[in-house]
């Protein structure tokens, strides 16, 4: 029996963790759960996986929270530090699966304890690259990655050495609005960025896949994950999003993960690493039905995310958590329908060019360097 926390339990990843954990539920036991303020959800969870604690980051959540735990064992807090203590409690394996930088400091929590982080949370390693895989170093953490690239990533360099790889290619879907012009991008509305075509995913990663913003968030990941240096990764576009992503060695061979576009595939081998699991999948993969897998250029004139995030990953230091915090408020902005989509890059554009933070030294800075990215932004929003 192994012990498990899932941090952003009501999330669209925590969900899918759970419905493993559900499947299996004679080989986990449950440690914390965690939600930002829907505390109804989150109590459901930890009733049904009789979870040690569930926490809901947002403190007015508590009396809620308490109330629909009433009569149980389960513990129930709120607050910031709450959801540090509970990814710090002692499990075999955490989920960091929270959006946002709002989850940088319970992931650095869960990394500390020097066990087996699987990182769903890429906005808190974009923000943090190098203090978090440092660590990860330190503490001898196992880090595995959930995103669905990297996870794919992850098994093809699984007994190789780095030194030899050529070239990591990034799949990318290209989105809903693959196929659309500059000028019906500018009218794109919050519903239609996300109907995603091929994967179910919470609302900011969901946009951010429209933006192309996803890509470039994790072409920052892939760098810190994968010590091959910016020049051996690259993006391309494969609209079936059957091939999750490549490596190709220096004799020639690629190797590449394909698997349907469930995200339960990639959190199952984090769970089960280095063994296997099986999945409950609707479908397995049919590549005859599929018959074709294509491949483009990504186009950055109409989407100029993956350019700026690759700017910011050379710029390095602070920059990648200024470009992670503007695009966070930016689309937040967009879902809210205070600015049009075409508007979240040049939002973003915009707080590059106004602030170079020097590069942070610890978790705090970057804390530091983010809240004052949302300021920037926050001001640009009031100035449209
Ligand atoms: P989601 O919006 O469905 O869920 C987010 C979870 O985080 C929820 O449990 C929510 O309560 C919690 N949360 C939100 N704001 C919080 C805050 N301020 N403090 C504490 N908790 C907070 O998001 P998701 O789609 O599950 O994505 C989670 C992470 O996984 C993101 O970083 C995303 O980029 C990454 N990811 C998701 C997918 C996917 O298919 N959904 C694929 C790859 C990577
Ligand atoms: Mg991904």
């Amino acid at each position: 029996m192994r012990s498990i926390s899932v941090l952003g339990a009501t999330g669209s990843i925590g969900a899918s963790t759970l419905d493993l954990i559900r499947r299996n539920r004679k080989d986990w036991r449950v440690v914390a759960l965690t939600a930002n303020g829907n505390a109804a959800a989150l109590a459901a969870l930890a009733r049904e996986f009789e979870a040690e604690v569930a926490v809901c980051a947002d403190p007015a959540a508590l009396p809620a929270l308490r109330e629909a735990l009433a009569g149980t064992n389960i513990e129930a807090a709120a607050g910031a530090d709450a959801l540090v203590d509970a990814a710090r409690r002692p499990a075999d394996i955490v989920m960091a699966s929270i959006v946002g930088c709002a989850g940088l400091a319970p992931t650095m929590a869960a990394i500390e304890q020097g066990r087996t982080v699987a990182l769903a949370n890429k906005e808190a390693l974009v923000s943090a690259g190098e203090l978090m895989i440092a660590a990860v170093a330190r503490h001898g953490t196992t880090l595995l990655p959930v995103d669905s690239e990297h996870n794919a990533i992850f098994q093809c360099l699984s007994g190789n050495k780095t030194e030899h790889v050529r070239w990591i290619t990034l799949t990318a879907s290209g989105g809903p609005f693959r196929d659309w012009s500059l000028e019906q991008l500018q009218s794109a509305t919050p519903a239609q960025a996300i109907k995603h075509p091929n994967w179910s995913m919470g609302a900011k990663i969901s946009v951010d896949s429209a933006s192309m913003m996803n890509k470039g968030l994790e072409f920052i990941e892939a760098y810190h994950l994968f010590p091959v240096g910016l020049d051996r990764l690259r993006i391309i576009v494969h609209p079936q999003s059957i091939i999750h992503s490549m490596v190709e060695y220096h004799d020639g061979s690629t190797l590449a993960q394909l698997g349907p576009s469930d995200m339960r595939v990639p959190i199952a081998s984090c769970l089960a690493w280095p063994e296997r699991m099986e999945t409950p999948l609707s479908s397995q993969l049919d590549l005859a039905a599929i018959g074709e897998l294509t491949f483009r250029a990504p186009d950055e004139l109409r989407f100029p995310a993956t350019k700026l995030a690759r700017q910011a990953a050379h710029a390095g230091g602070g920059i990648p958590a200024v470009l992670n915090a503007a695009n966070e408020v930016a689309v937040d902005a967009f879902l809210n329908g205070r600015i049009g989509f075409t508007r979240i890059p040049a939002m973003v554009e915009d707080v590059l060019n106004a602030y170079a933070p020097p590069p942070p030294a610890a978790i705090d800075e970057v804390h530091e360097v983010d809240a004052q990215a949302r300021r920037r932004a926050a001001a640009l929003l009031e100035m449209a």
